[in-house]
């Protein structure tokens, strides 16, 4: 039974209730969470309160720093134990798990090192006067996580926070919170402060909903679907607390005839079958020039078949999916392309052994999607490639940019003029050329345009979102 993570105690709910953890592999309950409520939300959140006011405010930013560094070290000891922990709750490959594993040590480090580097400005003014900016922290972050990359998730934004100044309080998602729990008891045992970080589990509904609208909570970063985070930024407005928003996207690869096809064909499959295609940034629209579309989906097409789907300890090319409505979800829209014509060029397979009650499905390619169908339309979170033809780089461009989103696109062509003619125009967060993610470096701002949501994530420039700028002019 796993317990909330207070003032670095372990502490049952208040509402005496829990929620079954069911392993995505064999659909089989083998743990409980908290099922937590507004009462525990206060909780953390009076902890974080006296934390910040009592220790870390007084810290220097190094002594944060060498917290941070000890925390990373910690975490790259316990790697493979965490590792485990979430490849079990997630349903992750072994490889996706102990990269997520690596990359939250990665993110304590980079932000460890970040930490004492954050500094205002002074501003050149009439001579009776000096005019400085501070860039302060907001006090309580809450920090609201998905289930596709809990620590990867954490990492980045909990990271970011700390180092800024703040204190976190942190709602994982119901459906994958093990490993964050894990993650405050190492910070506890390296010497981060009672209330520093604090993880209460539950319901979106009631945890998050707490945490959303608590008085004394100055900041909300949230990541995860465009639906709740309306709602979100609805609660943050009514109090006027700020927010960043890490949403949803519906990613292009952009093919054009003159790409290097032996390094973009790898790219584009591990794009949309990286997590079983549960990542927010999965390139899930191939936009293909014309005279070399039937040649790309030959060579996908027999890739596809290749790939292989089952239990996540076996560590193939794809997991299960995290529950059995988003298998459903994925089998609405393939039931949609069928009766709506539209044809599966190809699919991996699911392994003979995967157990019964496993939430698996095969990678599937479609071909010839209409831009505006909703399987090119909408965010589908499972390895479905909805690949379409274009004739011009107009054109590609116009078809890039039609959905509600702008997360990731990735544009694949040898053309100097054309890779920044193209990023240019395209509406999205981040745009990757001749390759797609870039290895998901730490130091790379990441964050959305239009539904895929704003502020920014990763990089030097979380910092500044998890900070409030104070100006200071002094008349002498
Ligand atoms: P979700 O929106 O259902 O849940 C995200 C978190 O919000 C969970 O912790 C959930 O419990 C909580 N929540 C649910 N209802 C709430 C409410 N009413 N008030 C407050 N909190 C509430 O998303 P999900 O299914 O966990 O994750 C998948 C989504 O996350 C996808 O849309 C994906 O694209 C997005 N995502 C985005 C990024 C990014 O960096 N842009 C990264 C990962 C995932």
């Amino acid at each position: 039974m796993q317990l909330h993570y207070i003032a670095n105690a372990s502490v049952p709910s208040l509402s005496g209730k829990t929620i079954a953890v069911i392993d995505p592999s064999d659909g089989q309950a083998f743990d409980e969470i908290q099922r937590g409520n507004a009462e525990d939300v206060d909780h953390a959140v009076q902890a974080a309160r006296l934390c910040y006011d009592n220790v870390w405010r007084k810290l220097s930013p190094a002594e944060r720093s060498r917290l941070m560094m000890r925390l990373s070290a910690k975490v790259l000891e316990h790697a493979d134990e965490l590792a485990a922990i979430e490849q079990r709750d997630c349903g992750k490959p072994t490889k996706q798990a102990k990269a997520d594993a690596l990359a939250l040590g990665r993110y304590f480090e980079f932000y460890a090192g970040a930490a004492d580097k954050l500094h205002g400005e002074t501003i050149p003014y009439p001579n009776d006067f000096s005019v400085l900016t501070w860039r302060e922290p907001h006090g309580v972050t809450g920090h609201i996580v998905p289930w596709n990359y809990p620590m990867q998730i954490f990492g980045r934004c909990v990271g970011a926070a700390l180092a800024a100044g703040n204190v976190c309080v942190v709602k994982p998602s119901e459906d994958a919170c093990l490993s964050l729990i894990r993650v405050a008891q190492l910070a506890a045992d390296v010497g981060f402060p009672a209330g520093a970080i604090n993880i209460v589990t539950g319901f979106g509904h009631e945890v998050g909903d707490a945490l959303a609208r608590h008085p004394d909570v100055d900041h909300i970063s949230f990541t995860g679907s465009p639906r709740i985070g309306t709602l979100i930024e609805q609660a943050a407005a009514e109090r006027h607390c700020p927010c960043t928003l890490e949403l949803g996207g519906k990613s292009p690869q952009i093919v054009f005839a003159d790409a290097d096809l032996d390094a973009a064909i790898p790219t584009i499959i591990n794009a949309i079958i990286q997590n079983s295609g549960q990542t927010c940034s999965a390139g899930s629209r191939l936009l293909v020039e014309r005279s070399i579309y039937e040649t790309l989906l030959a060579r996908l097409g027999s890739a596809f078949e290749a790939l292989r789907v089952g239990p996540a300890s076996l560590d193939l090319d794809l997991g299960p999916l995290i529950r059995q409505t988003q298998q459903q979800r994925v089998w609405d829209f393939l039931s949609d392309a069928h009766n709506d014509g539209i044809s599966i060029v190809a699919q991996g397979q699911i392994i003979d052994e995967a157990p019964e009650g496993g939430y698996y499905q095969a990678p599937t390619l479609l071909r010839d999607v209409p831009v505006d169908h909703r399987l090119a339309q909408e965010e589908i979170f499972g390895p479905v490639l909805s690949a379409m033809a274009f004739d011009s780089e107009e054109e590609a461009i116009k078809m890039a940019n039609a959905t509600q989103f702008g997360l990731v696109a990735g544009v694949w062509t040898r053309d100097g003029g054309r890779q920044f003619r193209v990023a240019k125009r395209l509406r999205s967060g981040q745009v990757f050329i001749n390759n797609y993610g870039a290895g998901g470096g730490v130091e790379l701002p990441f964050g959305g345009t239009k539904a895929s949501g704003h502020g920014r994530e990763k990089g030097f420039e979380a910092l500044y979102g998890f900070t409030t700028l104070k100006t200071v002019a002094i008349r002498h």
